[in-house]
């Protein structure tokens, strides 16, 4: 039988820690906030940047939304960013991505100091990650492992499959899955017979970007499936990477979409803006 794991309920429980502790600070008058920037009108990016402007009011950190057309040209974009980097009052910066094409991605995340970076995408922090040198991590992943501490899964000497190499996801996921000893595999589309990879793991993460891509002649008894993928079905309804019905069965564990990693991204990020304060207020 396996257990589900609930990722409102652990999102729940690290943004009443965030909230707990910024509510200490406001009791000593400081506060803590957060610059959200959105360009364009993609309606995806929009339900993201509610959702997070949402943790921010229930942790109680300050969010201020940034929302530029999307002819807004990159000089004028990195101005603001500039502008939002010398501003004591701002904790954290995130540029939801994607951006319009005519803006250059890696010169926005390039452009957030560093210690402002919550999203945790500039090349020197990811490379903190993976010197375990780091304040904050990737949200996505770090919610995954905060998901697998919550339910006590170990990773130590497990052979950990992630499913995708992205530098939003996969990439640091194996950075943390590694800095607590697990042996790791990055498996991707030129991977040759993935099945064989996946069905000797003990944790299986998947972040694809493909509807029920993991079938159940995929998943080895007993394992751990952690399923990154928001994606749509055939019908129009979200669903995740791995086909959950039908993998269920043979897991011990498994995250369900929605429900499972999406609210833990948004946790982690309230908690990296908690961090950078206190980064930058300690010097
Ligand atoms: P991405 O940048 O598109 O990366 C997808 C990865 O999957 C790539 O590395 C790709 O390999 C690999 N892949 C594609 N087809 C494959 C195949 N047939 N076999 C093996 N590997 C294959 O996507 P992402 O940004 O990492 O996101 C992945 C999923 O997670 C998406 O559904 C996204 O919406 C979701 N997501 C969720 C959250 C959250 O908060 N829960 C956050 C971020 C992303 P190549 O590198 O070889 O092309």
């Amino acid at each position: 039988m396996y257990k589900l794991i609930d990722g409102k309920e652990v999102s729940a429980f690290i943004k009443n820690q965030v909230k707990d502790e910024v509510e200490v600070l406001k009791e000593k008058g400081e506060s803590v906030s957060l610059a959200v920037i959105i360009v364009g009108d993609n309606p995806a990016s929009r339900v993201y940047v509610n959702n997070k402007k949402k943790a921010c009011e229930a942790t109680g950190i300050i969010s201020y939304e940034y929302a530029l057309p999307e002819e807004t040209k990159e000089e004028e974009l990195l101005a603001l960013i500039k502008e939002l980097n010398e501003n004591s009052e701002i904790n954290g910066i995130l540029c939801q991505l994607p951006l319009p094409k005519h803006i250059d991605e890696k010169k926005v995340i390039d452009a957030i100091a560093s210690e402002k970076d919550v999203d945790c995408f500039r090349a020197e922090n990811v490379g903190k990650m993976w010197l375990g040198e780091y304040d904050f991590a990737a949200c996505t992943p770090k919610g995954v492992m905060l998901l697998l501490e919550y339910y006590g899964i170990d990773v130590c000497g497990k052979n950990c499959v992630i499913i995708g190499r992205s530098n939003i996801v996969g990439k640091p996921m194996a950075s943390l899955l590694l800095e607590k000893s697990a042996t790791v595999t990055i498996c991707h589309s030129k991977t040759k017979d993935l099945a064989s990879f996946t069905r000797n793991a003990d944790v299986i993460v998947a972040a694809v970007g493909r509807p029920k891509f993991v079938t159940a002649d995929m998943v080895g008894d007993g394992a751990v499936v952690v399923d990154v993928g928001i994606n749509r079905d055939e019908n129009g309804k979200l669903c995740g990477d791995v086909d959950f019905e039908n993998v269920k069965e043979k897991t011990s564990y498994i995250t369900p979409v929605p429900g499972g990693c999406g609210p833990m991204t948004i946790a982690v990020l309230m908690r990296n803006t908690l961090v950078a304060y206190r980064i930058q207020k300690n010097g």
